[in-house]
């Protein structure tokens, strides 16, 4: 795995991103449901677009993710580790696996260009991550 990771970032919270509810891990489901005080199975019920049982996709709303209310992530300390690590994405760029910035986020996120680089315990994280979620193995 290749990292493109060349410039700051801090989240300013705009909520432009949440246009694309994230895909979400079992951590992420049991972690924002515990938040929310809600079983698991409820959660996937009321806030999953679908779960296969490994993975599922938060639903949309009105255009936006369904946890983005009043101009902000209602559920920001929990937020899914997809969430976290915007505006880096996984690309596959001459057959390798990249996490780099996605050009999305290159032209409209604002917090680009601000604060610190990702650090080293964050990127491990989102490592292990993308093999739970079967991304390199698909791929290699
Ligand atoms: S677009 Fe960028 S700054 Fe705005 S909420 Fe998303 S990651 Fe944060
Ligand atoms: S979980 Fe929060 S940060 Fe992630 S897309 Fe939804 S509203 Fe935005």
């Amino acid at each position: 795995m290749k990292l493109e990771l060349g410039y700051g970032f801090r989240c300013v919270r705009c909520g432009k991103c949440c246009i694309s509810p994230p895909t979400v891990t079992k951590k992420d489901i049991q972690n924002i449901a515990g938040y929310l005080n809600i079983s698991f199975k409820d959660f996937i019920k009321k806030y999953c677009r679908y779960f296969n049982g490994k993975r599922g996709e938060i639903k949309k709303v009105n255009g936006k993710c369904v946890f983005f209310k009043d101009n902000g992530c209602s559920i920001y300390k929990v937020r899914p580790i997809i969430c976290r690590f915007r505006p880096y994405s996984i690309q596959f760029k001459n057959n390798e696996l990249v996490i780099t910035y996605d050009k999305w986020f290159l032209e409209n996120c604002k917090g680009l260009f601000k604060g610190e680089l990702i650090d080293e315990d964050s990127l491990r994280y989102y490592k292990l991550v993308l093999k739970y979620l079967g991304v390199e193995k698909a791929q290699y």
